[in-house]
C-alpha cells in the first residue's frame, strides 16, 4: 500500500495498519516535509504562546514495523494504473490513499501576500509571532478568504485569543477587533457553539461581520475589500487564505469542484484500489484532522477486513469533536454528527479548564500512537 501524505488522516492509517498487522503489512508513506505539525499548535506559535520547534513532531522519529516513511515530493499521481511519481522515482501500488490535505490558493486574494498576513500555514503563523509584538494598536481584522477552509472554529479562536493576547500586552483599549466569515453564525451546524462563540465576541467588543468574504487587500490604502464591494480598514489584517486541493491532484484529474469526490460511507473513488481521506476528500465533512482521522479508520479496517477475508466495515459515521478556544485558559468542545442524520447536528460543553485538559491530552495521544512519544 502507498499511503501519500502523512498528516492527520496518513498517519493515522499508517498507525493502525502497522498496530494491526505489523510486518505483515507493507506500507509506503510519502510526505514532502521532514515534520508533523498539528493544526492547532499553528495558532500557539503565532500568540508566542510557544516555539515552531516545540510544536514540530519530526517523521524521523516513526517507527512502525511495516511503514516505511520517504520524504519525496508527489509530482505526479496516475490512478488507473496506481502509479505515484515523485522528485525520487516512481511508486506502484496495490492500494493507493490519497491523503494530501487541502492546499492553500494565496493568489486567490490580491494584496493577501504583500498587504496582510495569514495564519494557517506553519510557515505564516511563525512569521505572525515576529509580526504581533510590534502591532502597537488600532485596527486589527480577522478574515475569511473563503469557504470551505480548515477547522470551521478556528478563525474564531483567532480572533478571541487576539483578544487575549492585546489585554495582555495592555493594549486591548487601544484596538479594535473585527472578524469577517462568509457564514450567518460562526459554526453552523452548531447553534449553542455559535452562540456562545457570538456572546464572546459580545464580551469582548469583537466586530462580527457575517455573510462576507475578504475578496483583496488593498495594501496602498491598507483596506479590506469585502465580496460586496464594502471596505474595511486595517492597520493588522489576519487572513485566513483559500483553500483548494494541492496542484498534484488536480492535474491527476481525479478532481471534481476542486477536491476528490469519494462514497461517504466507503471513502474509495472512482479508481479501483484507490481511497481518498480527509480535507482532499469530499466527503460531506469539514475539513478538520479528527474527520481525516476517522476516514482513515475506515480505510485502515476495510484492507484489513480485505487482507483477512472479513466482512466489510460498517460505513463512515462523520462524527467528529472539535476543542474550541474561547481564551482565557477554557476550551469549549462541539461534538458533531455529519453523515447519520437528514442534517448536521452538534453538540456543544460550555468552555471550561477541564476541557482544556481533555485538549491536551488529545494532542498527547497522537503524538505518543503516532510517533512513540
Ligand atoms: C489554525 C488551524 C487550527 C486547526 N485546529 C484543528 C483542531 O483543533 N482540530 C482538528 O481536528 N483540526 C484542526 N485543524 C485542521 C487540521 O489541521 C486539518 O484538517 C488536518 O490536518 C487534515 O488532515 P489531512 O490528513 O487531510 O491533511 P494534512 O494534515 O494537511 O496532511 C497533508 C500532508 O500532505 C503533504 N503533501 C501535500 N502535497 C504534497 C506533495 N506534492 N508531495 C508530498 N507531500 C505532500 C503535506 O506536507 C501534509 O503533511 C486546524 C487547522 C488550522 C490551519
Amino acid at each position: 500500500m502507498v499511503i501519500l501524505g502523512a498528516g492527520f488522516g496518513g498517519l493515522e492509517l499508517a498507525t493502525r495498519l502497522s498496530e494491526e498487522l505489523g510486518d505483515g503489512v507493507d506500507v509506503t508513506l510519502i510526505d514532502k516535509g521532514d515534520a508533523f505539525v498539528f493544526g492547532y499548535s499553528k495558532l500557539d506559535v503565532m500568540f508566542g504562546r510557544t516555539t515552531l520547534d516545540a510544536v514540530r513532531l519530526p517523521y524521523s522519529e516513526l517507527e512502525k514495523p511495516g511503514v516505511r516513511f520517504l520524504r519525496e515530493t508527489i509530482t505526479a499521481i496516475d490512478p488507473e494504473p496506481r502509479q505515484v511519481t515523485t522528485d525520487a522515482g516512481t511508486h506502484e501500488a496495490d492500494v493507493l490513499v490519497i491523503a494530501l490535505g487541502a492546499d492553500y490558493d494565496f493568489d486567490a486574494t490580491p494584496g493577501l501576500v504583500d498587504g496582510g498576513n495569514e495564519f494557517y500555514s506553519v510557515a505564516g503563523a511563525e512569521r505572525l509571532a515576529g509580526v504581533l509584538p510590534s502591532f502597537r494598536g488600532g485596527r486589527a481584522v480577522v478574515g475569511v478568504c473563503g469557504a470551505p477552509f480548515k477547522c470551521p472554529p478556528a478563525p474564531s479562536e483567532a480572533a478571541l485569543l487576539l483578544h487575549d493576547y492585546l489585554s495582555a500586552r495592555g493594549i486591548r483599549d487601544e484596538c479594535e477587533i473585527s472578524f469577517v466569515i462568509p457564514f450567518g453564525t460562526p459554526v453552523p451546524p452548531s447553534p449553542d457553539t455559535s452562540k456562545a462563540l457570538m456572546a464572546a465576541f459580545a464580551e469582548r467588543d469583537i466586530e462580527l461581520v457575517p455573510d462576507r468574504r475578504v475578496a483583496s487587500l488593498d495594501a496602498a490604502r491598507s483596506v479590506a475589500v469585502l465580496d460586496d464591494g464594502s471596505e474595511l480598514p486595517y492597520d493588522l489584517f489576519l487572513g485566513i487564505p483559500r483553500h483548494r486541493a494541492p496542484d498534484v491532484v488536480i492535474e491527476s484529474g481525479m478532481t471534481e469542484d476542486g477536491y476528490v469526490p469519494v462514497s461517504s460511507r466507503t471513502l474509495r473513488t472512482r479508481y479501483p484500489g484507490v481511497y481518498a481521506v480527509g480535507d482532499v476528500a469530499t466527503v460531506g465533512v469539514p475539513k478538520a484532522g479528527v474527520f481525516a482521522e476517522g476516514a482513515a479508520r475506515v480505510v485502515a479496517a476495510s484492507v484489513i477486513a480485505g487482507l483477512r477475508g472479513d466482512d466489510p466495515p460498517g460505513p463512515y459515521d462523520g462524527l467528529g469533536a472539535c476543542y474550541v478556544e474561547f481564551g482565557g485558559g477554557r476550551v469549549g468542545r462541539v461534538d458533531v454528527d455529519f453523515l447519520s442524520g437528514p442534517r448536521p447536528t452538534g453538540t456543544f460543553r460550555e468552555p471550561s479548564t477541564a476541557l482544556l485538559a481533555e485538549k491536551h491530552e488529545f494532542g498527547a495521544s497522537r503524538r505518543a500512537r503516532w510517533f512513540g512519544r
